[in-house]
């Protein structure tokens, strides 16, 4: 996959260039990422890329020019590879950003990201060449950097081979191998810590009953602390027969507390 951000700040992406698993997906070029400053597209002798709004008011707001300059870049550059890539603005006012979506992204095969900076970007720019804006949540952070990489981090998980067996992003929260659902707790060496044991059961060995153990916490899980999810695999009719199974067990023993 090829990624182009456009970022006052490129250093940034050190955090996931040099770092973890996402730094080894792209030394083994399952990701290119490309950064474009548009500070080097000013032409403007201070190389400033913002102004002051239109209308007063506090903050400043990023430009066209830089930004278009940088756009341009990186289209050329894309093309010259043949591809032609999907431009996404990073923004509080975007989708809110879900693993379904995240999925998504991570079929394409060229993108273009935006990160905004101080009050953020002249509109006309956004009516102008923005294909998608997307959030990372309903708060507002000083740039858009960390959205990028909150982005590229959850698409890298989901490049074919881009993790390893052991950390594979089939069985995480959400994903299709919990079937939606949170993932279940996890447990490691030694047997007792804090005064606490594993749980038996995966000590046993017997991997249909750790599996059944598995789902049965995810749904507890899921029930305790997302029951939104639920609610919309319901109403999505992608509720498995073992989902379902565990939760009307569930909701009686809670029932039954109560009584
Ligand atoms: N004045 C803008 C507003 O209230 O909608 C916020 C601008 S914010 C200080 C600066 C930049 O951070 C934005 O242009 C955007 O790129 C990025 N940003 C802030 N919060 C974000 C979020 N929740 N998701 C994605 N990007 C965000």
């Amino acid at each position: 996959m090829w990624v182009a951000v456009l970022t006052l700040f490129p250093d940034m992406f050190k955090a996931i260039t040099e770092h973890g698993v996402t730094s080894r997906a792209i030394d083994e070029g399952k990701l290119e990422i490309n950064l474009w400053n548009p500070r080097d597209f000013s032409k403007n002798k201070y190389q400033s890329v913002d102004d002051r709004p239109f209308g007063g008011g506090p903050g400043m707001v990023m430009q066209v020019e830089p930004l278009l300059g940088a756009l341009e870049a990186a289209k050329a550059a894309a093309a010259s590879l043949g591809k032609q890539a999907k431009v996404v603005y990073l923004s509080p006012q975007g989708k809110v950003l879900s693993q379904k979506a995240v999925n998504t992204f991570a079929k394409h095969d060229a993108l273009i990201l935006i990160a905004g900076r101080y009050e953020g970007i002249d509109e006309r720019f956004i009516e102008t060449f923005v294909d998608e804006e997307w959030s990372i949540g309903d708060y507002v952070l000083s740039g858009g950097e960390l959205a990028c990489m909150v982005l590229l981090d959850a698409i890298i998980r989901q490049l074919p081979e881009a993790l390893g067996h052991d950390d594979s992003a089939y069985f995480d929260s959400f994903a299709e191998g919990n079937q939606g659902l949170l993932d279940c707790p996890h447990y490691t060496r030694p047997e007792v810590i804090l005064a606490k044991p594993v749980p038996e059961v995966l000590l046993s060995g017997h991997h249909e009953k750790i599996k059944d153990w598995r789902l049965q916490q995810s749904v507890l899980r899921t029930l305790e602390r997302r029951p939104d999810i639920l609610e919309q695999l319901k109403k999505q009719d992608a509720l498995s027969k073992d989902v379902e199974k565990i939760l009307s067990q569930l909701l009686k023993e809670t029932e039954a507390d109560l009584k």
